[in-house]
């Protein structure tokens, strides 16, 4: 089973865009300043407009858009659309929040930069456990040694861009390219070309800024060679607004009552105080740790 099989197999079922958007965060993400989307509605064409006498001096003037090669008519149904590419697209990228429902595995994901996460790694090598890590550019970038020795750990490092941006969903085609191409570029440099490659093989994970989706970043990430992007079953920013934590539970409480086979839990370094805690008593119920792309077979 090729990887966007997989994902499609675990695909998260009733995830709306309005869970997505509640979903989270960015903990401790200064958010970048949102953007408006681009508005592509076009305007209607003057020849659509009834031939009213007294209106016709006015349309006149308005040029017509340039598109040179085909006529902007369409004159018979046999016209080819105007879509600008030939050649066929890739599959949008699969947003999956689960694993494997039915072993008691699950994989514990690990999202951005800083001590914390550092920390985090050591626990789970102390505990015999391997984790998946989205991390940003400039974690690599910044501690490259550590991150190597974590790939030798038999650890995974994904792709979560460069600047983390908030919008990263709403910005154009060339903005979303240059935030993932260039995680990939320092990947390149730190972790070197055997691991991306690996990566891009055995497992093409993304993770979007905030959990923020939209068709074009999912088109994007599929042309890009991310068939899957990871999403989360359990969390420890959104589950810990008092809102949303009516009975006032600990970090690792929240995670161990959303315990299932298959989950995917997602922390920031900002919770490694909670990690070992989650682990003892995920594995006193008999669960067991795996890197996401375990969970994902
Ligand atoms: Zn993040």
């Amino acid at each position: 089973m090729n990887n966007l099989e997989k994902g499609r197999k675990f695909v998260a079922g009733g995830l709306t865009t309005a869970m997505i958007l509640t979903g989270l965060s960015g903990c401790g993400y200064v958010e970048a300043k949102n953007k408006q989307p681009t508005i592509t509605n076009s305007v209607p064409s003057p020849t659509e407009i009834p031939p009213t006498p007294t209106l016709i001096p006015t349309l006149e003037p308005t040029p017509t858009p340039t598109l040179e090669p085909t006529p902007t008519t369409a004159p018979s149904p046999t016209e080819v659309p105007l879509t600008p590419t030939p050649e066929k697209r890739a599959n949008p990228s699969v947003i999956i929040n689960r694993g494997n429902p039915n072993k008691p595995e699950i994989a514990f994901t690990f999202d951005d930069s800083g001590k914390g996460l550092h920390e985090i790694l050591n626990i789970c090598n102390q505990r015999g456990i391997k984790s998946t890590f989205f991390l940003l550019s400039g974690e690599l970038k910044a501690n490259p040694d550590i991150w190597r020795q974590a790939v030798k750990d038999g650890h995974q490092i994904c792709n979560h861009t460069v600047g983390h941006r908030m919008d990263l969903s709403k910005l154009p085609e060339a903005e979303i390219k240059k935030e993932i191409l260039g995680w990939e570029k320092v990947a390149l440099e730190v972790l070197g070309e055997e691991y991306l490659e690996r990566m891009k093989r055995d497992f093409p994970y993304f993770r979007a800024p905030g959990g923020h989706q939209s068709e074009r970043l999912q088109q994007v990430l599929g042309e890009l060679g991310y068939p899957i992007t990871a999403y989360w079953s359990a969390e420890d920013c959104w589950t810990m607004e008092p809102k949303n934590n009516p009975n006032n539970l600990t970090l690792a409480q929240n995670y161990l009552i959303r315990l299932k086979n298959g989950a995917i839990f997602l922390a920031h370094g900002g919770s490694a105080g909670s990690v070992a805690e989650v682990i003892d008593g995920a594995e006193e119920k008999g669960y067991s740790f795996k890197l996401l792309s375990e969970i994902l077979d």
